[in-house]
């Protein structure tokens, strides 16, 4: 037997090993924890048995987010980086497709493809504002829809989100920039019980090398999404230093405060080029990839409908000047 001929091809993720440089390419946040919180943590840890499985639900990282969000516990289900939580979400549906709006997150139709689902894919406007649903949806459908959307940065009109829940499909509305927008729609759980919202301590509370997520969704929802999953797959490390960063949510405020300051400084700076963004990266109409990247700035490229574009992460003060220089340099260059 030739194992390649029973090898399925998947278009997969490359990801190399990090280059010297800064690095603004992957919406992390800049701040690390403070020595003195992580040396705190790091001592609590000693006292955790790592012969023994995590318990199946961390209910105590549940408790916390559930009082950060201002929900019930059982609303919450913690995954394995918001990402994870993606397939379990396409399993935990009866669905005939995946409606998608290029250009988002690219992670949504990786596992759509991976679970066989169809893909429905409805552009974004001009504007890059999601479509209107309801005249496209014959069929029993999962919405994820993007707020901020990644890689553009705008937030999606809420009435246009309520009109997706009125369409009485799922939908999987993907949270992970809100603490930077200030404007979430978490409320409609209450109302929709065809609402999961997705969050994740990745970006915000710079957690991105822990691999916490969580969504949000019916009491019911929950439930049935603890029955596949696995009951250890949650690392008892991560869990417990989540559950430890909800003690300093005001310095997390703080950081996230600096980033949206330094956002809206990097946006004035580039006007003419930039798409305005309720969240820690800004897309550049500017095709500066390879300029930045030979001057040790790494940033993301970007394809398709938005070619010869970048998403720059929003670093620390002194990372911006440098890239705030190169790119006024970049856009001398090519004006002679
Ligand atoms: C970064 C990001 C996530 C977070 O992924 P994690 O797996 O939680 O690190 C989720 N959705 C979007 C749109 C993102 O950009």
């Amino acid at each position: 037997m030739k194992i390649a001929d029973r090898l399925k091809n998947f278009e997969g993720y490359g990801c190399g090993p990090r280059e010297e440089g800064i690095h603004l390419d992957k919406n992390e946040t800049p701040f690390g924890l403070p020595n003195d919180i992580k040396d705190d943590i790091f001592e609590e840890l000693r006292e955790t048995q790592l012969n023994r499985y995590p318990p199946l639900i961390p209910e105590t990282l549940e408790k916390k987010i559930a009082d950060y969000v201002g929900c019930s516990t059982e609303k919450i289900s913690v995954g394995n980086g918001s990402d994870a939580l993606l397939p379990l979400l396409f399993e935990l549906f009866d669905a005939d497709q995946v409606v998608l709006n290029p250009t988002t997150f690219s992670m949504y139709s990786f596992y759509a493809k991976r679970k066989g689902l169809e893909i429905n894919e409805i552009p974004l406007d001009e504007n890059f504002v999601i479509p209107s649903y309801l005249d496209v949806l014959e069929k029993r459908s999962i919405i994820c829809i993007c707020s901020p959307n990644n890689p553009t940065g705008n937030r999606q009109p809420r009435d246009q989100i309520i009109e997706a829940l009125e369409s009485e499909n799922i939908v999987i509305l993907d949270e992970a920039y809100v603490e930077f927008s200030r404007e979430s729609n978490i409320d409609l759980i209450e109302k929709y019980d065809n609402l999961i919202v997705l969050r994740t301590l990745s970006k915000a509370f710079g957690l991105a090398g822990l691999r916490i997520g969580y969504c949000v969704g019916s009491v019911e929802m929950m439930e049935y999404l603890n029955k596949i999953r696995s009951p250890f797959s949650q690392d008892i490390l991560s869990i417990k230093i989540a559950e430890r960063l909800f003690e300093y949510t005001e310095m997390i405020e703080n950081n996230v405060k600096k980033i949206v300051d330094e956002r809206d400084r990097i946006f004035k700076r580039f006007k003419d080029h930039a798409y305005p963004s309720q969240s820690n990266f800004i897309l550049i109409d500017l095709d500066a990839y390879e300029y930045l990247r030979d001057r040790g700035i790494h940033v993301r490229k970007m394809g398709g409908r938005l070619e010869g574009m970048i998403r720059v992460t929003v670093g620390k003060e002194e990372e911006n000047d440098e890239l705030i220089s190169e790119l006024e340099r970049f856009i001398e260059g090519s004006k002679r």
